[in-house]
């Protein structure tokens, strides 16, 4: 098989009030047989009409409203067509995640049942904030994982695809259906961990750290705090076993997001 080319994307800068500029970091992988996108990031939708979002998210994580950001605008910049994009893989439904489905209304979309079922209640004030129904109002072709149908390095997941291989490995915590997704790369595995963590430093084996508004925001945003922390062990010890085998990630880190996308080779157009 030829192996994909992953693009890391950013499609929702942040200047989080008090704290380090922010990234949403997507992956677009390049198969054989058509576009992949790990995680949406914020859409056009949501630059043109930014209220949908709320006066909660906009005024404490300022994203950078410009439609440069968008997944459909950087696929288009990288030389692609965004209607090649056949199959979106969510970490989890929350607003800075799906914001860009919209964009691409003829993809399937792969996400969790927990997760699918939390975002379509909505039935608490956490959840009634985080999710956005206009995000989905187009409405997608959903693909909803219901039994975690397959292993991944010793946690239970769902096969999205194959060849490469795409898995869905759920970390709940951050929000009820939370995953991260495994991308099979040549010599290695891609781990997009999602919001399982937010700062690099969670993930060290020596000394964990992380600044202490960071990990306010987690806590306050975690629909199970104590689950996401087990989540988080469960990640190092990964690390701990095979750190070269998988190169771990997650969705808002900007000193991962520069690593990944200096280690990416960059196609010449
Ligand atoms: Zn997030």
């Amino acid at each position: 098989m030829s192996w994909p080319t992953v693009h890391h994307l950013d499609c929702a800068p942040m200047h989080p009030v008090g704290g380090t500029p922010l990234v949403a970091h997507c992956l677009l992988v390049v198969t054989g047989s058509g576009l992949v996108l790990v995680d949406t990031g914020l859409g056009s939708a949501d630059v043109c009409d930014p209220r949908r979002l709320g006066m909660f998210f906009r005024r404490t994580m300022r994203p950078t409203l410009d439609p440069s950001h968008t997944a459909f605008h950087q696929i288009q910049a990288l030389g692609y067509d965004p209607y090649d994009v056949r199959d979106i893989v969510l970490t989890h439904l929350d607003l800075d995640h799906a914001g860009g489905l919209g964009d691409f209304p003829d993809a399937r979309v792969h996400v969790m049942a927990d997760e699918y079922r939390a975002a379509m209640r909505r039935d608490t004030r956490l959840d009634a904030g985080r999710y956005v129904t206009a995000q989905w109002g187009h409405g997608p072709q959903w693909v909803v994982h219901d039994t975690a149908d397959s292993t991944w390095h010793g946690f239970a997941a769902a096969r999205v695809l194959r060849s490469p291989d795409i898995l869905l490995v759920p970390l709940p915590g951050h929000t009820r259906g939370h995953c991260a997704v495994a991308v099979q790369q040549p010599e290695r595995w891609l781990l997009h961990a999602g919001d399982a963590y937010f700062f690099h430093g969670e993930l060290d084996l020596r000394r964990p750290r992380c600044p202490r508004p960071v990990a306010l925001h987690q806590r306050l945003v975690a629909e199970n705090h104590g689950q996401r922390l087990m989540q988080l062990e469960r990640l190092r010890d990964l690390r701990r076993a095979d750190p070269r085998l998988i190169r771990i990630f997650s969705s808002h880190d900007a000193y991962e997001f520069a690593q990944l996308g200096a280690e990416s080779v960059r196609p010449v157009r």
